[in-house]
């Protein structure tokens, strides 16, 4: 069967073809770990396991890699501000790999309830350091970097395909900057490959020797902090892990500068990598300057991008009050893979809404779809559903299609539980699962014991506005004479 993805490299839909027959690699940018990932987070996650799993579905062997940053990411995408996890820490009062390893938990806490399948790999970033110099090391040996007062650059005038994912040409991202700060940079596309610990970094715990890779920070038994102690930027990161994991063969000969001597095929390095579009123009354009800048090929063959999940069309922010985590989700009484069918009814390619009654709306869908399962006799596999719901899948990742053939599917005379359980390889909806009973919380409990109250006092508007908000929460309430009875509203 034919695959189309749309590749954010030539901005079209293109037939995909792995680089090795039958096999896939994929690199997906994983979490800054310094809070708790939020639902937008998790769309760019569910993507990537839609892919991993459509890809699986159509029979190759994947593997899939997703990095978890743990230093290095700064306030800023590009080189200012302070480090995301030593701010977290401060904040929390504890050490940053702390932190790290409290929301890295988290996450894959997370991943569990949306039913994503653990990568097989989750590398971090604080444990590749070794990689990341030695990457370092091959981009000076090639005089693509220089030093400034606070770190190594990356001078991209000296790449000559620099914004070719982005499109942007160097002059429009130096007119739409404002003025550079701190303008030792050469031009200001140039990105930091290393900071060291001064200046606003002065007091960075997570250090190392850009020598030798020895661990500087204060808990290691390594004493006077030598010059070149700093730690890696964010974007190095990506390149030294993705291919470590997916091209190891290829970071060899980079790095023993065997490439040259040898007959070495010059093949791309990796298949896809995937992550949210806002890292098109800054991160994801650095990864390949610095990949094929250190190895003389082509880093990546499709770059799948997905779009945002918005609050009221704009963006989920913290000031605004509108990002919520799973747990959020989960304390109104949602099934989490109410979010991911949300997720997966709607194309990656275009900004998702989000809002209580859309996702009402996929929770009532999946408890239809999982009453319809679990009433159907067990039959055998219908080839012919399958091949239709793979190609939805196979035309550029087209889950809603791939849904509307469940759907089809599963109204129809020729319905059966083993037909849908292979669909659910892919959509990862859990259909065996029962209704449970409500839990309700400790503020809904509340509101009920008024409610009952109210009822007898004959104040009926109370009664009435507590239905309503119990309503808005998803729940109906069914008066009996002496008992309310709450339901989630279908
Ligand atoms: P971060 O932890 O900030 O590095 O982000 C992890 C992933 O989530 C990246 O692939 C981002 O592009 C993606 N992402 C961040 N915010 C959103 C959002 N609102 N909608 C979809 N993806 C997002
Ligand atoms: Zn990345």
């Amino acid at each position: 069967m034919e695959i189309k993805f749309t590749n954010s490299l030539t901005r079209k839909k293109e037939v995909f073809q792995p680089i090795e027959a039958g096999k896939v690699g994929i690199y997906s940018c994983g979490p800054t770990v310094y809070a708790t990932p939020h639902i937008g987070n998790f769309r760019a996650f569910i993507f990537a396991d839609l892919l991993r799993r459509s890809l699986e579905f159509l029979g190759f062997e994947v593997k899939h890699v997703m990095n978890i940053t743990d230093v290095g990411h700064l306030t800023s995408d590009e080189n200012e501000g302070e480090d995301k996890l030593e701010k977290g820490a401060r904040i929390e009062g504890t050490s940053p790999l702390g932190l790290a390893r409290k929301y890295e938990a988290e996450f894959r806490r997370d991943l569990q309830k949306l039913n994503i399948l653990t990568p097989t790999e989750l590398p971090r970033a604080s444990e590749h350091i070794a990689e990341q110099i030695e990457l370092i090391k091959t981009l000076k040996k090639k005089g693509f970097t220089y030093e400034t007062s606070d770190g190594i650059y990356f001078d991209t005038s000296k790449f000559k395909n620099y914004g070719k994912l982005g499109g942007q040409k160097m002059e429009e991202k130096a007119a739409g900057k404002r003025i550079a700060v701190k303008s030792e940079k050469r031009n200001p596309a140039d990105f930091a490959l290393w900071k060291f610990c001064i200046g606003e970094n002065a007091n960075h715990i997570l250090r190392w020797d850009l020598e030798t890779g020895e661990d500087l920070s204060p808990k290691s038994k390594v004493q006077s902090p030598k010059s070149k102690s700093g730690f890696p930027g964010w974007h190095l990161e990506c390149s030294a892990m993705s291919l470590k994991y997916l091209a190891p063969e290829i970071l060899q000969t980079t790095c023993g500068e065997l490439c040259r001597t040898t007959n070495y095929k010059l093949q791309t390095a990796i298949d896809i990598h995937t992550g949210g579009v806002d890292h098109i123009p800054v991160h994801h354009e650095n990864e390949i300057a610095q990949s094929e800048a250190a190895t003389d090929r082509k880093f990546v063959n499709f770059w799948l991008h997905n779009e945002f999940l918005t609050v009221d069309g704009g963006k989920m922010s913290k000031s605004l009050g509108n990002l919520f985590t799973l747990e959020d989700l989960e304390k109104r009484g949602f099934d989490p893979l109410a979010f991911r069918y949300f997720c997966l009814n709607s194309n990656y390619r275009g900004k998702l809404n989000f809002s209580w009654e859309a996702l009402q709306n996929s929770q009532n869908a999946l408890q239809n779809l999982r009453k319809i399962y679990q009433n159907l006799p067990d039959g055998t596999v219908v080839d012919s559903e399958v091949e239709k719901f793979g190609t939805a899948l196979a035309d550029d990742l087209n889950s809603p299609q791939a849904l509307a053939v469940v759907w089809d599917f599963a109204k129809s005379p020729i319905a059966n539980r083993a037909t849908l359980r292979k669909f659910d390889e892919v959509l990862g909806l859990n259909l065996e699962k029962k209704e449970e009973a409500i839990k309700l919380n400790t503020e809904q409990k509340k509101l009920l014991t008024e409610r009952a109250a109210a009822r007898a006092a004959k104040d009926f508007e109370r009664a009435d506005a507590i239905r309503k908000e119990f309503e808005k929460m998803g729940f109906e309430i069914e008066d009996t004479s002496d008992k309310q009875i709450v339901k989630r509203k279908l």
